[in-house]
C-alpha cells in the first residue's frame, strides 16, 4: 500500500457491540474519500472480544492496521499511540461507539480544502444522554474556559480532524498528562468547527465511569490552568480580611461591651474548623500538581504495546523510550 492520505485513529475499549457497524459505516465514507485512508485501531486493553474482531478487520482489509496495549491506559492514551502512528496527511480522531457520525468527516474535509488546520465537531444536543451527564459536561466547559491559558471551544470533544503539522506538533510534546482537546487547542494554526447532533451510543454501556470522567476533568482543568493554585492565595486574602474584621469586633466587644455573650467557644471551634478545612482544601490543590510534576519526572512510557499489525514495528516504541526498554 502506498502511503495514505487520510488516517482514522479510533480507540476501542470493550467496544465488541459496536466495532462491526462502525466498520461498516466507516468503510462507506472511506468509499467516498479521494484518496488512499488508512484505519488505525487502538485497543486499550479490552476484557471483551474486540481485539480478536480488530484482528479479523485487519486480516481482511489491508487499510486496517492496530496497536493492542498491554493494559487499559485510558480514551486519551490511546488517542495519543494512535497519532504516533498515523502517516496520513489530514488524520481524524473519533469514538468507536458512533457517538461521533462518521459521515462528519466528509464536511471535516471540506474545511480542510479552505486551508484550516485543526477542524473540531462541536455538538449541538446529546440525544438521550443523563441530565446529570449534560448538566456537569455544560458547567465543566464554561469553567474550563474561564480559567484555561487557552481558548477552549465548548462542547468539542476529541471528534476532529488535523492536519499532518499540528499531529506532528502534538507527538513533539513530550508530557504524559494528555488531555488531548486542551493540547490541540493550545497548538494553534488555523481552527474551525463543524455542528453536529450528538447521537446515543450505538450499543454497549459507556465507558467513562464517574470517576473517569472525574479524573479526566481534572487533568483538564490542571493540565491548562494555574488559577487553581492561586486560590490559596485569594482564600488567604479572604480569611484574612475577616480576622481583622473579628479583632476589630472583639476589641470593640471588650471596651465598650464586656457583657456580650458572642466571644467563646463557639467562635473559636467555628475559626478553627474553617481555617482548617481552607488549608487541606488548598493542600490537596498543591497535591494534585505535585502528583502530576511526580508523574512526568518518573519518565516511564506512556503506554505499552502486547501486539500489533500493520504498524511499523520500530515505531512501536513510546515517544521517549527508556534505555533499559524491554517491550
Ligand atoms: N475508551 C478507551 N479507553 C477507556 C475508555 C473509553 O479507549 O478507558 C474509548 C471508547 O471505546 C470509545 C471512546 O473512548 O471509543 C469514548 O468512550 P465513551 O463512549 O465511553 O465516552 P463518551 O461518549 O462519554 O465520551
Ligand atoms: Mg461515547
Amino acid at each position: 500500500m502506498t502511503k495514505p492520505i487520510y488516517s482514522i485513529v479510533i480507540p476501542i475499549y470493550n467496544e465488541e457491540d459496536s466495532i462491526t457497524e462502525m466498520y461498516r459505516r466507516i468503510a462507506d465514507v472511506m468509499a467516498q474519500l479521494d484518496g488512499e485512508t488508512e484505519l488505525i485501531l487502538i485497543d486499550d486493553g479490552s476484557r471483551d472480544r474486540s481485539l480478536m474482531m480488530i484482528r479479523e478487520l485487519h486480516q481482511r482489509d489491508q487499510r486496517v492496521s492496530y496497536l493492542s496495549f498491554a493494559r487499559n491506559f485510558g480514551h486519551q492514551i490511546a488517542v495519543t499511540a494512535g497519532l504516533n502512528f498515523v502517516q496520513g496527511k489530514i488524520v481524524i480522531v473519533m469514538d468507536a461507539d458512533l457517538q461521533d457520525p462518521p459521515e462528519l468527516i466528509l464536511a471535516m474535509i471540506e474545511k480542510w480544502g479552505q486551508g484550516y488546520q485543526v477542524v473540531y465537531a462541536q455538538r449541538l444536543s446529546r440525544k438521550q444522554e443523563s441530565w446529570l451527564k449534560r448538566l456537569t459536561a455544560y458547567v465543566f466547559y464554561r469553567v474550563l474556559r474561564l480559567l484555561a491559558d487557552v481558548d477552549i471551544p465548548p462542547d468539542t470533544g476529541d471528534f476532529c480532524l488535523m492536519d499532518r503539522q499540528v499531529v506532528d506538533v502534538l507527538n513533539a510534546m513530550p508530557e504524559r498528562n494528555r488531555y488531548i482537546r486542551g493540547l490541540r487547542a493550545w497548538v494553534g494554526f488555523r481552527q474551525t468547527a463543524v455542528h453536529f447532533e450528538r447521537d446515543p451510543r450505538f450499543a454497549g454501556k459507556e465507558k467513562y465511569t464517574f470517576g473517569k470522567s472525574w479524573a479526566l476533568a481534572v487533568n483538564g482543568m490542571i493540565s491548562l490552568s494555574k488559577v487553581p493554585l492561586r486560590l490559596a492565595t485569594y482564600l488567604g486574602i479572604l480569611s484574612a480580611a475577616l480576622a481583622l474584621f473579628m479583632i476589630i469586633l472583639v476589641l470593640y466587644w471588650r471596651l465598650f461591651d464586656p457583657a456580650s455573650p458572642l466571644i467563646g467557644f463557639t467562635l473559636i471551634t467555628i475559626a478553627l474548623f474553617f481555617l482548617g478545612s481552607v488549608q487541606l482544601f488548598c493542600i490537596g490543590i498543591l497535591g494534585e500538581y505535585i502528583g502530576r510534576i511526580y508523574e512526568e519526572v518518573k519518565g516511564r512510557p506512556i503506554y505499552t504495546v502486547k501486539e500489533s499489525g500493520g504498524v511499523k514495528a520500530s515505531a512501536i516504541l513510546t515517544p521517549k523510550p527508556p534505555s533499559h526498554s524491554s517491550f
